[in-house]
């Protein structure tokens, strides 16, 4: 097995004890982004001095007999929303070129606590608006598989960081689908967070009520791993769960013979291209011919669960990107007076997706029609939660088609905002609902990976861990660096 392919539970093992140099693996990391990076562009800032020389710490830790931790020297890729202290911060926008948060994201603390390497901040689709890394100031990400095709999004380039193997895992975060959708199509393994599980304290919030930080990683036991550092209370975020705790990364050991899955019919039929729902038909045939009881069931609000989506977010996100005025942080342009330097800096600053979620989500405020969409949105958003609790009473997981299409070609979905949006119809509902959902590799479509998507109840990550390591023991899928 090369180094770049190797488990983060491995190069933890190894590292600790003395099996493995830190500065050696991170260094053929380092290698292999400087090898891809010109195609495969996974990263906005690289952070190759400041991660040998962490490996160093490490290795000298070791030396001299301390443990680094659980993930002593493995290389994680942050996507560029979270924040690392002294590192520019960009999520993606010319706005924020040049900010470099003073601080780090707890989830940060608790890697660089478990001996982390730091190897980068990963590209994203612009404050984590879209479903294809294409929305970026800073050039698209392209998909390892199949470089004419996108990495999915808007956690692309932790995704591609995966297949490339310039990274052995990633933080990535998940507002409508942005882990399972590059998982989905970087053929890796992503998990989205029960809401109020993992802190967001040091994420740029784009709509708060729906987005959680989250694991993405090339199997199932470094997907929990990964999980278990970054789990649990934190004081310093007002909407982080008292009970969650590591215990939410245990894999359970899932009976097979007793499992109850639940297909939803309207992730697995039209308009779910035929070819990524043969795939996953395929996969929980083998979970079927391993004793599982898999039964189609129907989500009929899927469809209201899109605009619902979509209204919440961006009458979310209009209120969070007001701070981006020029005055605080990163990118100001020149102006005669305070106005004029405002419109100009976020004029120039955002980009044309940003904008018009921002206009949208404003219009969508305004008295006179806070009733007609947002409140409306509401209900529809209670409405899906108490639809998928009822079906998640009869059956343990509930599974479909992670994204309903191949992997896009570059420029192929993100001229039309429309089309963009269609692509998330799967992964919505969870994040309306505040339930956890992992994307497993399910098999390849035009020379990219597909992913299917189990949810589950609220905390019941063991559960969907113990499952994806089913699907990954059903289908061989894991470790693959292209
Ligand atoms: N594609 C969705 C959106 O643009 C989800 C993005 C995300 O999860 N951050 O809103």
């Amino acid at each position: 097995m090369r180094i770049e392919e190797m488990p983060a539970t491995i190069v933890a093992e190894m590292v600790r004890r003395g099996d493995l140099s830190a500065v050696d693996y991170v260094s053929r990391i380092l290698e292999r982004a400087e090898r891809t990076e010109d195609r495969v562009n996974a990263y906005i800032t690289l952070l190759k001095d400041l991660a040998l020389k962490r490996a160093e710490e490490i290795d000298r830790a070791v030396g001299r007999g301390e443990d680094p931790g659980r993930l002593a020297g493995v290389a994680v890729a942050v996507k560029d929303n979270i924040a690392v202290r002294g590192v520019e911060n960009t999520c993606g926008s010319r706005i924020l070129k040049g900010y470099r948060p003073p601080f780090n994201a707890t989830v940060v603390e608790r890697l660089l606590m478990e001996g982390a390497v730091i190897v980068g901040k990963t590209n994203m689709d612009e404050f984590a608006m879209g479903s294809t890394t294409e929305t970026s100031a800073y050039g698209p990400t392209r998909n390892p598989w199949n470089l004419e095709r996108v990495p999915g999004g808007s956690s692309g380039g932790s995704g591609a960081a995966l297949a490339a193997g310039s990274a052995t895992l990633a933080l990535g975060s998940d507002t409508g689908g942005s882990i399972r959708c590059p998982a989905a199509y970087t053929g890796t393994y992503g998990l989205k967070p029960t809401y109020g599980a993992v802190s967001r304290y040091g994420l740029v919030p784009y709509a708060n009520s729906l987005e959680q930080i989250g694991p993405m990683a090339r199997n199932t036991e470094d997907l929990a791993l990964l999980y278990s550092v970054i789990v649990g209370h934190d004081p310093r975020d007002s909407t982080s769960l008292r009970d969650s705790g590591a215990h939410l990364a245990r894999i359970e050991n899932v009976d097979p013979a007793k499992l109850r899955i639940g297909v939803i019919r309207e992730l697995v039929e039209e308009p779910v291209d035929k070819r990524v729902a043969r795939e996953v038909w395929r996969l929980l045939h083998k979970l079927e011919s391993m004793g599982a009881e898999v039964d189609e069931v129907s989500l009929p609000l899927v469809d209201y669960a899109l605009p619902a989506y979509y209204i919440v977010a961006m009458a979310e996100a209009s209120s969070n990107l007001a701070r981006y005025d020029g005055t605080r942080y990163g990118f100001r342009a020149p102006g005669a007076t305070w106005e004029e330097m405002v419109v100009e800096t976020r004029t120039r600053g955002f980009g044309w997706e940003v904008k018009r979620r921002i206009m949208l989500g404003s219009f969508i405020l305004l008295a006179g029609y806070v009733e007609q969409y947002y409140v409306k949105a509401l209900r529809v958003r209670s409405a899906v939660r108490r639809e998928i609790l009822s079906l998640l009473s009869r059956h343990h997981v509930l599974v479909g088609a992670t994204m309903p299409i191949p992997a896009p070609r570059l420029g192929e979905r993100v001229k039309d905002p429309l089309l963009l949006y269609t692509m998330d119809i799967a992964t919505v509902p969870a994040n309306l609902a505040g339930i956890p959902a992992v994307s497993v590799p399910a098999g390849i479509v035009d020379g990219a990976p597909v992913g299917a998507q189990f949810m589950g109840p609220p905390m019941g990550e063991p559960l969907l861990l113990g499952v994806s390591k089913l699907c990954e023991e059903a289908t061989g899928f894991r470790d693959r660096v292209v």
